[in-house]
């Protein structure tokens, strides 16, 4: 393949941001936008931070961070001003659009619309850039991947054997990109059953361990289930900073502890 054919030529870092993290997940509904948010927020706690909801087909973000109906403003230099919340820096299509409308881009407008987003807003100085992206292995992931160097990949998933076919496809995503992958947070692992303290397992246990094992990648973190994480969500205050000492927050923690360790700043 001659170089003029690569599809990584146009990317091209963001000035100022140290590292850029993607979080993916291979089905929906795994909690990829609540791990995405929590862990950015433990982050924050010691680093400059940003959000970038690309999930565009679903943004949930705005909800999750307790910013829906905010007012995106235009700066003199002509860049989007990010709303901040809790001392980290947002951007979410859900900003733009009305949080029940349809976005229905593909291709060359995809493109533009994630290059805005990486390019047109004032990110300003920061550590790490968690990257929010849609469920799957589509165009936005490849888009994203095209952009910008991303210094490494978290890959959400449930325990169960239905949820790890479709991880599996995600993490493939992300070796074929050749771009680092940082682990995988099993979310929804099991859950404490609030009066005998008995670990229940809501999902079956699969072979998820076994395979990160085989692949070397490590399980970065386990968040039980609690109805407070989910809560919190609703109410767009995170676990993170809702509960801060809880077991699932303190597991956030250790995740953003991890993350400093593999790509320091
Ligand atoms: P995804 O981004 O993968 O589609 P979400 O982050 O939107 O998933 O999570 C799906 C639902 O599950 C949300 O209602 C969320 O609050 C809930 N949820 C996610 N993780 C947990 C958890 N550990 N405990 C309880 N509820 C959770």
């Amino acid at each position: 393949m001659s170089h003029s054919h690569n599809p990584f030529e146009k990317q091209a870092p963001i000035p100022n941001v140290k590292h850029i993290i993607a979080v993916s997940s291979g089905k929906g509904g795994v909690g990829k936008s609540t791990v995405a948010t929590n862990i950015t927020l433990a982050l924050s706690k010691k680093n400059k931070v940003g959000l970038l909801d690309a999930d565009i087909y679903g943004p949930s973000i705005p909800r999750m961070m307790g910013a829906l109906n905010q007012q995106l403003s235009v700066n003199q230099d002509k860049k989007i001003e990010p709303i901040v919340r809790y001392g980290m820096k947002l951007m979410s299509i859900g900003f733009m659009v009305a949080e029940n409308a349809a976005v229905v881009w593909r291709g060359p407008m995809l493109f533009k619309a994630i290059d805005q987003f990486l390019r047109d807003v004032h990110w300003g100085e920061l550590d790490y850039l968690v990257v929010d992206l849609p469920p799957g292995t589509g165009d936005v992931q490849l888009t994203l991947a095209q952009s910008v160097p991303i210094s490494g990949a978290i890959t959400v998933t449930t325990p169960q054997n239905i949820a790890l076919i479709d991880v599996k496809k995600a993490i493939d995503m992300w070796e074929r990109m050749n771009i680092p992958l940082l682990g995988t947070v099993e979310n929804m692992a099991y859950m404490i059953a609030p009066q005998s303290g008995e670990r229940i397992q809501l999902f079956p246990k699969g072979e998820l361990d076994a395979y990160l094992d085989s692949k070397k990648i490590s399980k970065i973190g386990e968040i039980p289930f609690h109805p407070h994480v989910s809560l919190g969500s609703e109410a767009g205050i995170p676990i993170v900073e809702s509960h801060a000492s809880s077991t699932e927050a303190q597991e956030f923690f250790k995740i953003a502890e991890k993350i400093r360790e593999k790509l320091p700043v």
